[in-house]
């Protein structure tokens, strides 16, 4: 078994095989969902599908033949991967520049081309206008496959060029599962790391191979937990200063730590929540129930649906580009006067 091996979203995978077999794909499809659920697994194993040398088996795709590997390292010839360059703040019209050679090029096994854009939300609007001119031309045996968590952000005229596909989270059970079927984890860390990873198959198996992961999404909830139980301005402060050390050019890197951060803050509130409700065996951070129970009585549902909804909307904020420090300073104001 493979790495790829899907951990759920089967009926998308059935649904764009099933569209490729019947010869009617669409020439662009929109894999749009939270980040870390499989969009991206879902588009390999497609290719490994569509172009494995040896293997025809839907259900088992990819061999290791030479383009399974290739499609595993991404240097198939006829398969165009795309991303925000590193150090870049966004996909640049010279990256689709680049890409329109490779477009206009057939295929050089006479079928299939393909272009993959992970986080296509990074598209600069220049670069966006550019991309619909691809789209709008007739691209001959070219589909394109956009993966995005934030598809609100794309142009509306490039979202409704594509085919939509959503992906939700992963039932616990089916992450547990595979944890324990496929590599071999037992059972209870397998529902402990199933449980942090909150329907994000991506970041179970993250967690799995690097346990320092987990620590860190520990600390950081106790952090939270400090915070909620002491001078919020005081830890809020802290975190600015510990986050925001990188210069303009790392903005991306920034948003996406201070992100890291708030997800994990919102996942704690969500927990205290259910153990407000007597609902321990939903709650994600278990070794910090103790915790949690202690502060819970200090909080009515009421304040922690707001302090939730706070979060939530620094978190809109920062990733509508708003100024990291800004938000930040904002949401330690609103604490307070929670
Ligand atoms: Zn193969």
């Amino acid at each position: 078994m493979t790495s790829d091996a899907l951990i759920g979203h089967q009926a998308a995978y059935r649904l764009l095989a099933d569209l490729f077999d019947r010869g009617t794909p669409s020439h662009a499809y929109l894999l749009a969902g939270p980040r870390s659920v499989g969009k991206t697994t879902v588009v390999r194993q497609l290719l490994k599908y569509l172009l494995c040398l040896k293997s025809k088996s839907k259900e088992h795709p990819g061999d290791a033949c030479q383009a399974c590997r290739q499609i595993e390292a991404g240097t198939h010839p006829d398969v165009w991967w795309l991303k925000r360059a590193e150090g870049k703040q966004d996909i640049t019209i010279d990256q689709i520049r680049q890409l329109k050679g490779f477009t206009n090029l057939g295929s050089l096994a006479g079928g299939l081309r393909v272009v993959v854009m992970e986080a296509a939300e990074d598209l600069n609007p220049e670069a966006a206008n550019a991309l619909l001119k691809v789209l709008e031309e007739p691209l001959g045996r070219t589909v394109f496959f956009l993966i995005s968590h934030q598809p609100s952000r794309l142009l509306p005229t490039v979202r409704s060029r594509c085919f939509v596909i959503h992906f939700g989270f992963t039932p616990l059970d089916i992450i547990k599962e595979a944890l324990v079927s496929r590599y071999k984890l037992p059972p209870a860390q397998a529902t402990d790391l199933a449980r942090l990873a909150s329907g994000r198959p991506g970041v179970a198996l993250a967690l799995a191979c690097s346990p320092e992961l987990g620590q860190e999404m520990l600390t950081q909830a106790k952090g939270f937990l400090s915070l909620l139980g002491h001078n919020p301005w005081v830890a809020m402060q802290q975190l600015i200063a510990s986050t925001l050390k990188q210069s303009d050019a790392a903005h991306n890197k920034e948003v996406e730590k201070v992100n890291d951060y708030l997800k994990v803050w919102l996942e704690v509130l969500r927990d205290i929540v259910l153990l407000k409700l007597d609902l321990p065996g939903l709650v994600r951070y278990q070794a910090l129930e103790p915790d949690m129970n202690k502060l819970s009585s200090g909080f009515s549902l009421l304040k922690l649906l707001d302090l939730s909804q706070q979060l939530e909307q620094a978190r809109r904020k920062l990733e509508a580009n708003a100024n990291i420090r800004l938000t930040l300073e904002c949401l330690t104001i609103n604490f307070s006067y929670l």
